[in-house]
């Protein structure tokens, strides 16, 4: 990894470019794919030299907005598209339908590889995300549901709703008659769809199906191992479904006995309270009452109250030995709080030091990457995520008028001061 020194340029040389280049990196760099499929995964690493210098740890990140749909979703979105081409449930260019229950990234990706593969996509979202994310949303032509954002344990959380509307897809002969809830009535969608050949709904469930873990176990795990050598201490990331996460602490730890895996938790998150103590801030009986939703929180994609199939991935035993001590954290071994006003923070730190315009989610994980770095002390290698890009995020994480009206900062901090 050719890179400059930080405190001294002066006997860096920059690499020359071979324009015959042969070996296998070159030919990584400068690769011709086919579609946009061919244009997921293989995202660059980028060391954040503010965030280094200031710890006196490299601080690096695995740029997931890269991706043509601008988040770490695509990878997840293709593999459950072709696990479920695979077995059957999906068929290209037919009147088969993608739905899904998000928050917005997977289902921009799931829009975008529908376009893509010639299949109908249905995305139910809560009312309460970015309007960038409906846009994009509407512009890759998917139908989209908002719905009151309400516990998990309500038929009306988004998840349900998306599951409901492809059963009843499937079932209908010849139309289907799809109606937001009452309350959202000025959102109301009519589609009415013509039967023709196979016409399938399916019903992607990224928190549950098991080719979000394996998207990341397969692709993105094995990149980070890749670009690193292998050199790295800790891997820090938030979980919104945990397949990130998961996936990816369980192909590195095995590689790397040292690596410390941490969770990065925004504010309202039940994980933070399950990886320090075991339980579950929020006990999923008392989700009607005590919700995440319910609290005034400007961070998008991470944060969740309940253990989905994929967050489970990190709680499985580490070996079938019985002799083995059963670890308590057998995969994560650690887990950084962090407020709204650290992730405001550090999202404007990023723009002022690097230039780096990153999401809300993105910013979490920078916080936590710096309070791992802290803990670990200088001279110690920590990977994170970029997952998307603040672009995806103006009318919100980004808007100066949202933040001040829940009294955080706008400020453009220049030190790390804020975290002390
Ligand atoms: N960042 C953003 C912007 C997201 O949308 C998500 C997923 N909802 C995540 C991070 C978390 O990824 P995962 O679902 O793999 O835990």
């Amino acid at each position: 990894r050719p890179l400059p020194p930080t405190d001294d340029q002066g006997d860096w040389e920059a690499p020359t470019f071979d324009s015959g280049g042969s070996s296998a990196e070159d030919d990584d760099n400068l690769r011709v794919v086919e579609g946009i499929a061919g244009l997921i995964g293989n995202t660059p690493m980028v060391r954040i030299p503010s965030l280094s210098e200031a710890t006196g740890c490299d601080i690096y990140a695995k740029a997931e907005f890269l991706n043509p749909g601008g988040s770490p979703k695509d990878r997840v979105a293709l593999t459950m598209v072709e696990t479920a081409e695979q077995t059957g449930k999906l068929i290209p260019h037919t009147e088969c339908c993608l739905f899904e229950g998000t928050v917005g990234s997977t289902g921009i990706s799931l829009a975008m590889i529908a376009r893509a593969k010639g299949y109908r996509c249905h995305i139910v979202i809560p009312d309460d995300q970015a309007q960038e994310k409906y846009a994009l949303l509407t512009r890759l032509n998917a139908t989209v549901e908002k719905v009151r954002p309400v516990s998990i344990v309500n038929s009306n959380h988004f998840v349900n709703v998306a599951r409901c509307r492809a059963r009843e897809y499937s079932q209908t002969a010849s139309s289907v008659t799809i109606t937001s809830s009452p309350s959202e009535s000025h959102h109301s969608h009519r589609t009415h769809v013509a039967l023709r050949g196979h016409h399938q709904g399916y019903f992607a469930d990224q928190f549950e199906n098991p080719a979000n873990f394996a998207a990341h176990f397969n692709q993105t795990g094995p990149e980070i191992y890749r670009q690193m050598r292998g050199q790295l201490d800790a891997f820090v990331a938030g979980a919104g479904t945990g397949g990130t996460l998961a996936g990816i602490a369980r192909y590195l730890k095995p590689r790397i006995p040292q690596l410390k895996v941490v969770l990065a938790d925004p504010t309202g998150s039940g994980l933070f309270h399950r990886i320090k103590h075991g339980v579950l801030y929020t006990p999923l009986e008392a989700e009607g009452t005590r919700r995440r939703h319910q609290v005034d929180t400007v961070v998008e994609g991470i944060g969740i109250n309940r253990i989905t199939r994929n967050f489970a991935k990190v709680l499985e035993p580490r070996s079938s030995n019985a002799s083995t001590p059963a670890a308590a954290l057998p995969w994560v071994d650690d887990a950084v709080h962090v407020t709204d006003e650290q992730a405001v923070l550090m999202a404007r730190y990023l723009v002022s030091t690097e230039g780096l315009f990153v999401g809300s989610s993105s910013a979490v994980n920078c916080v936590a990457a710096v309070r791992t770095a802290q803990q670990l002390g200088p001279g110690h290698t920590i990977v994170t995520v970029l997952c998307d890009s603040g672009q995806r995020h103006l009318t919100k994480f980004w808007n100066d008028e949202y933040l001040q009206a829940l009294n955080l900062p706008t400020s453009f901090p220049d030190s790390l001061a804020f975290l002390d």
